[in-house]
């Protein structure tokens, strides 16, 4: 349906819009990117894959690890755990966001993909110490985008831990409602290293892919998550993936979509393909602006909502 052509056509179309956004420098490290960068990947079922722009840059995944954390912990512990710790409902407030925290009963974070929620997930990624927690995470990611080289960034890594007091204060009250229960440090420290786990969108492409496609990866021909598992991820994507922008892209673009402060976009086409994107200029709410008028025209010119 699409050819390579097309895609570089999108991508110079949506480069334009770079001027009107601004690249996340509230973590030092992530303010040296470059906001005129633009990368897509398409993967589909067969193998094929279809990119254009900046494709060899890597990029850390920030929130975008926050669906691959989920899926993990859920195919680790189950629903009913899981669902224990941390809500379902969307929030309408930023990712970063204390407010509601004290507003409901029980005192647990509304959903996985805010930062207290986040946290509270990476809480319960299991093993013995931060290293082997960080490395079963990793492997699972090596998995899904089918890529063993796949690493993380020690700078932008530090960067955070240096930086990340709102992170803590969130760890501190969660504790002491009783949602986590490890020190604080040893969790940041863990949390921050998987916000900094790099790749470039075709590892995004291939890991968007998985999901589309019920867990399964199609290539290697294994299920590397339960279908429910997926299915649970890819409709958290819909309700909060995009901050509290999700509503308004569910009427415009209608992908199952999880963006981070980097500018990364990982989407997933249901039963067709996944999508990785790299566009580090945001817009207010935190969503890459090239990345999402990129897919928006995606989306408008292939009728890909899912709705
Ligand atoms: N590491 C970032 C933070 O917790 C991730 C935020 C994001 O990408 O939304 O602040």
């Amino acid at each position: 349906m699409y050819t390579k052509l097309e895609l570089e056509q999108f991508v110079k179309q949506a480069k334009q819009y770079a001027r009107y956004g601004k690249v996340a420098d509230y973590i030092p490290a992530l303010g040296k990117a470059n906001p005129n960068d633009l990368s897509i990947a398409i993967y589909t079922p067969d193998g094929s894959v279809i990119d254009a722009g900046d494709t060899t840059d890597k990029v850390t995944l920030q929130s975008i690890s926050k669906i691959i954390a989920l899926a993990l912990v859920l195919t680790d512990h189950g629903e009913k755990k899981v669902f224990q710790k941390v809500g379902m409902e969307p929030t309408g407030d930023p990712f970063h966001s204390i407010a509601k925290l004290e507003e409901v009963q029980p005192a647990k974070p509304l959903n996985p993909m805010i930062n207290a929620g986040a946290l509270a997930v990476t809480h319960m990624i299991n093993g013995a110490s931060v290293e082997e927690r960080f490395w079963r995470l990793l492997q699972f990611v090596r998995k899904l985008a089918g890529n063993p080289e796949i690493s993380y960034s020690k700078e932008v890594a530090k960067s955070e831990f240096e930086t990340a007091f709102l992170n803590r204060s969130l760890c501190y009250f969660l504790k002491q409602h009783g949602i986590i229960n490890e020190d604080v440090e040893e969790l940041m420290d863990l949390y921050t290293k998987q916000c900094a786990i790099e790749m470039t969108c075709v590892d995004l492409a291939r890991i968007g892919l998985v999901f589309a496609m019920d867990g399964r990866d199609p290539l290697a021909g294994e299920q590397i998550m339960p279908p429910d598992v997926a299915r649970i991820c890819k409709t958290f994507m819909v309700t909060c993936g995009m901050y509290n922008a999700s509503g308004e892209f569910a009427i415009k673009i209608g992908i199952p979509a999880k963006s981070g402060v980097s500018g990364g976009i990982l989407a997933s086409v249901p039963g067709r393909f996944g999508i990785g994107i790299f566009g580090p200029a945001l817009d207010d709410k935190g969503n890459s602006i090239t990345g999402m008028k990129l897919l928006e025209l995606l989306s408008q010119t292939y009728s890909l909502s899912i709705f």
